[in-house]
């Protein structure tokens, strides 16, 4: 296909050489040589006239002699290159430039007829005869006293119009060589510029459809194909990087479930065959609700992070007061922290403080947070949230003195399924997706989250959101702290 498409360069090409050349061999030099036969016919006519009103009228009238006549014209003809006659009205030679007839001899044009000229002024051909080769001639009548006394007749050889009408066919030929090799110097330059580029993006984007993502274009060029190309290398570069993503993701989610059915199906079987006695059953029972529940949980985090991800999350903002919705995340860990001997202290800007963002998804942020600080928390320490505002922007922050986060992994967390290897050993049932999909609900706000944390000393995340207008409606200003919900 695009092959033809060159082809048919190449074949328009030559095509337009070969009409050109026969163009200017046939059409236009035609025109040229009707053109140079006419314009001398035109000038030999008008000499013709000129001897027929002065030298000739004047040979009749007896004015001037024979002789003086003939010298006049040979030096004329010499002079134009032409051959000069004086004829007289049936045809006899009454001057010839180029040879003083004979006297003696009487010189006849056989079959003379003045008429030949058919109503134009000039001829071409033998002129009766009276030569071998073609020529041009051009007849003016000689008139005396209102009766025809003769002809003056002037003949060109048609080969010396020839030669000038060549000599302008050359140029014709000389501009028509310069304009093929001006294209032919075009046509490598679409070759090199255009063609053979787009055939290197075409045989890259031959290879992308076949699934061979990591092949590299080689068009490095400034204009639009090399942005064109560099385009289809980056979508490429996407697509293999999401390739790869994926294969991740799935090999990370095949092993995460595999690792509780694995161990569910071996207490199961242990229960069947009796390697674990009835009396103990109760509690491997337990231990297989706890897998099931950990499923479940990796279940709801990939279907919640599947919703956030394929652009379905439409945020329901409302104005609601964060300083409530954090009272309420505290409150359902109450337990959970009477057991592990946690403390939370709450640090709230205001008794009410009004955020516009989607309480639903910031309530789960919070959870996440808290969920994290809770299990990574060493016993009989303390987890702080804290709220402050600056300007129009609301912070929120979760700081616990817990394990710490390794600097290498700080960048790493936010990435589905990543754990640390401290937390392996105190967090068996995390999934690594918590923190991801608190990112996603953050971005999906346009707002920001960072982490400040050193390893075995506790970890700080403070999020962003929009301060709410209903703010500037309440007076009751002041800092509010709960340390006991
Ligand atoms: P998980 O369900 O495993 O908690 P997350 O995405 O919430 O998944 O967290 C990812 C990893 O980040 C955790 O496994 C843990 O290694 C680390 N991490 C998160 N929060 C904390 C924290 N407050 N203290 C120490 N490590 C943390």
């Amino acid at each position: 296909m695009r092959k033809r498409l060159y082809l048919r360069i190449i074949i328009a090409y030559f095509l337009f050489g070969l009409f050109g050349f026969i163009a200017v061999a046939t059409v236009i030099s035609r025109l040229t040589n009707d053109y140079c036969v006419r314009d001398r016919a035109r000038i030999l006519y008008r000499e013709a006239v000129r001897i027929s009103d002065t030298y000739a009228t004047e040979l009749y009238n007896s004015a001037v002699s024979l002789e003086t006549v003939q010298s006049q014209m040979e030096a004329l003809s010499a002079y134009m290159d032409t051959e000069i006659w004086i004829l007289n009205p049936s045809g006899r030679m009454i001057v010839n430039s180029r040879r003083a007839p004979d006297p003696s001899e009487e010189t006849i044009v056989e079959n003379f007829d003045s008429t030949i000229t058919a109503g134009n002024y000039y001829t071409t051909g033998s002129f009766f005869d009276s030569f071998d080769e073609e020529v041009l001639s051009v007849i003016a009548p000689i008139t005396s006293r209102f009766k025809i006394r003769g002809y003056v007749v002037i003949h060109l050889p048609m080969a010396e119009i020839r030669r000038t009408a060549d000599s302008m066919l050359n140029i014709s030929y000389m501009l028509l060589v310069t304009l093929l090799v001006l294209s032919l110097i075009i046509l490598f330059f679409f070759t090199e510029y255009v063609y053979k580029p787009l055939q290197h993006i075409i045989a890259a984007a031959e290879q992308y459809a076949l699934g061979n993502m990591h092949y590299r274009i080689s068009v490095e060029r400034e204009d639009e194909l090399g942005y064109l190309s560099a385009s289809l290398g980056y979508m490429a570069d996407t697509i293999a990087r999401a390739e790869d993503d994926q294969k991740k993701f799935i090999a990370n989610v095949s092993h995460d479930f595999r690792s509780p059915l694995t161990s569910m199906r071996g207490f199961l079987e242990a229960m069947l065959d009796g390697t674990i006695p009835p009396e103990r059953h109760e509690h491997y029972l337990r231990v297989v609700l706890g897998e099931t529940d950990r499923l479940t949980k990796l279940t709801n985090g990939l279907l919640t992070l599947n919703n956030l991800n394929t652009g379905g999350l439409i945020l329901q903002r409302t104005d609601f007061d964060i300083n409530a919705v954090i009272r309420s995340v505290a409150a359902s860990f109450e337990q959970t922290c009477r057991s592990r001997r946690l403390q939370i202290r709450l640090i709230l800007t205001g008794r009410i403080l009004y955020v516009n963002a989607d309480l639903e998804k910031i309530q789960q942020v919070l959870y996440n947070l808290v969920d994290n600080a809770v299990k990574f928390s060493r016993p009989d320490t303390e987890i702080t949230i804290e709220t402050t505002e600056k300007g129009e922007t609301v912070f929120i922050s979760v700081r616990d003195s817990g394990i710490g986060i390794p600097k290498d992994d700080q960048k790493l967390i936010w990435d589905r399924f990543y754990k640390t290897d401290l937390s392996r050993g105190k967090d068996k049932k995390g999934t690594g997706l918590g923190l991801s999909i608190v990112r996603e609900i953050i971005r999906a706000h346009d707002e920001n989250i960072n982490l400040v944390s050193t390893e075995g000393v506790g970890s700080t995340f403070t999020f962003t959101l929009r301060r709410s207008d209903k703010n500037d409606e309440l007076d009751d200003r002041g800092e509010f702290e709960n340390a006991d919900f």
